[in-house]
């Protein structure tokens, strides 16, 4: 088996590459299901990306929908200004942005093509 880092050939039984003592193994030990099912329900708050591995894309996830609900609940006014609605506007644009982040990952967990931290297809 050629380690996908080194390029270095190991035994075909090897769990481990032989040089630089990477994970030969192709697939993410990760459960397929667990992402999809955090994905969907915790989706916004980057939970998914956590359970992958992905600490620091989960934790930018969970700040592009906080952050944006935070500072419009507490800029809110029932008498609407300009700047109000140019403010909420902006808020609106985070959050779209990150519902079609949350979009493309669950998209990319089902057609498997999501890998965990480490760049391994989860399975
Ligand atoms: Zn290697």
């Amino acid at each position: 088996m050629v380690c996908e880092h080194c390029h270095a050939l190991s035994e075909d039984e090897a769990r481990y590459c032989s040089r630089c003592g990477s994970s030969l193994e192709l697939f993410s030990k990760k459960s397929r299901t667990a992402a999809l099912i955090l994905c969907i329900v915790f989706g916004t708050l980057g939970v998914h990306r956590a359970y992958l591995g992905k600490w620091w894309t989960g934790i930018l996830q969970f700040l592009t929908f906080s952050i944006p609900i935070a500072l419009g609940i507490a800029s809110f006014r029932w008498e609407l200004s300009t700047a109000l609605l140019v403010e909420l506007c902006a808020f609106g644009i985070i959050l779209l942005g990150n519902g079609i982040w949350v979009v493309i990952d669950a998209s990319r967990i089902v057609s498997r093509t999501m890998t965990d931290a480490l760049g391994k297809r989860i399975g």
